[in-house]
């Protein structure tokens, strides 16, 4: 491989010493789901892709990290190449990340290239990524790695190589604040910094009564309380009036989603012809789900067990069902029952729609369904160095076991400092403090660091 100078200099690490430097820095999937990325970097695969579609539309984050960060983002490349033995990599990302494509294009190496994906929703969808950018389709319940792939997103790739070649941990976050508040912007905060600040940051919010939303319009949670803090798969802040649609939906409690399902469904199947999996030849039906909840007598286990495969995307609910009914949270239900019984899906591979690629929302579409254009702002990258007087540092911000404490209150701690930790044989990640301060509480769940 031969690398232009603006690259920067590559570490020599080894894959081995670059998987137990991602271990060590307690790096996990930033994209939301926080699956520890060193047992990603494991697998043997051909190829490495970094999912830079981004497709939530409020959040404006790893499209202005890539312009910024470009160099380091191929760095951190290689270096996922380099552990999993990829022969090629792939940075999917959209036409309109324009400062982006410039910024990366007179850098990539021969082995890396970018794909453009369509400004749809859910490109960003990891199995949907897979299949936009190489046409491989991962099978139902099957990892990425079944067909050869690994996919990290933006942020875990930049920290990848801040890990390999500075032996550098995850204190920081980078997120987007947007909706109705008073300066949209995306920022980079220590892990641990309440949300509350982060919107006092962004100068409030701009509605009386506002609700909030932890992460994206389409996958975030409802967000019960601002003291909640960032953690390392934080995405944003999505600030609306709890009178919004997306907020009321959300507030929804597990009853009446199954009373509505059970009583207005029109058996449309429109939920089953837009849903993502299903269109890529995933047997997942939302419809005989929704169904199932009325008839689960005569629904077959297989067809139950297929919920197991659902990526709570959200299409079904916000998008498809014209009678407001929630086959995701259906599915999201069953998925509990089902897990507790220790159910595993295996299901059949079909062949995809030939109408599959024009049935992807498109995002303009998506922000005018959501009821967003009044509140879709560009939020742009603002360098604050926040420092904030105390964090609370939660032991699970990841798929696996919890961290266990490795400090004391009363401890002095410095930022970096690794102060919980797992057996290396356990699947979880370590958590580091995200400021110089003292350890005040350390409980079951979180560990407090106070300034100074
Ligand atoms: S949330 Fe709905 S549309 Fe998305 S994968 Fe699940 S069933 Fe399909
Ligand atoms: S889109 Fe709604 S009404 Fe139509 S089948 Fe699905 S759940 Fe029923």
């Amino acid at each position: 491989m031969v690398f232009s100078s603006a690259l920067g200099e590559l570490s020599e690490a080894t894959p081995t010493q670059i998987v137990q430097r991602v271990r060590d820095a307690g790096i996990v999937g930033a994209g939301g789901a926080g699956f520890p990325t060193y047992v990603k970097l494991r697998a043997q695969i051909d190829t490495f892709l970094i999912n830079a579609a981004e497709c939530e539309p409020m959040l404006k984050v790893d499209q202005q990290l890539m312009p910024r960060q470009a160099a380091r983002l191929i760095r951190g490349t290689l270096y996922g190449m380099r552990a999993t033995g990829a022969t090629q990599g792939i940075i999917a990302l959209k036409e309109k990340y324009q400062p982006a494509i410039a910024a990366l294009t007179p850098l990539l190496p021969s082995a890396i290239r970018l794909h453009i994906l369509p400004d749809v929703y859910p490109a960003g969808d990891e199995v949907i990524t897979i299949w936009m950018a190489t046409g491989r389709r991962v099978p139902p319940a099957a990892l990425p790695t079944s067909v050869g792939v690994v996919v990290n997103n933006v942020q875990t790739v930049l920290n990848i190589a801040r890990a390999v070649e500075q032996q550098y941990p995850v204190t920081l976050r980078t997120l987007t604040i947007n909706g109705a508040v008073a300066h949209p912007l995306t920022l980079t905060v220590p892990l641990g910094t309440s949300l509350r600040e982060v919107l006092a940051l962004a100068g409030g919010a701009t509605v009386d009564d506002p609700g909030f939303i932890n992460g994206g319009p389409m996958m975030g949670s409802l967000l019960t309380s601002l003291d909640t803090p960032v953690t390392k798969t934080t995405g944003g802040l999505l600030v609306l009036p709890k009178s919004h649609s997306l907020i009321a939906r959300r507030m929804q409690d597990d009853r009446t989603v199954l009373a509505i399902a059970r009583t207005v469904c029109e058996h449309c199947r429109l939920c089953t012809d837009l849903c993502p999996r299903h269109l890529i030849g995933h047997e997942l039906s939302p419809h005989l789900l929704v169904r199932a909840v009325n008839y689960q007598r005569i629904a077959t286990p297989q067809t139950l067990f297929s919920a197991l495969t659902c990526s709570e995307c959200n299409v079904c609910e916000s998008v498809a069902c014209p009678v407001g009914i929630s086959p995701m949270r259906v599915n999201r239900l069953l998925k509990q029952q089902l897990r507790a019984s220790g159910v595993h899906y295996e299901g059949p591979l079909h062949p995809a729609d030939t109408m599959a690629k024009y049935r992807f929302v498109p995002i303009k579409r998506l922000i005018a369904r959501l009821g967003l254009r009044d509140w879709y702002q560009e939020a742009p990258y603002q360098h604050i160095d926040w420092q904030p007087v105390q964090v609370v540092l939660p032991l699970r911000q990841h798929i696996g076991a919890p961290a266990q404490s490795c400090v004391k209150p009363g401890q002095y701690v410095l930022r970096g400092d690794c102060i919980a930790n797992l057996p290396e044989s356990a699947l979880g990640a370590p958590v580091h403090a995200s400021i110089d301060g003292t350890v005040t509480v350390v409980t079951d769940q979180a560990i407090t660091v106070v300034r100074g």
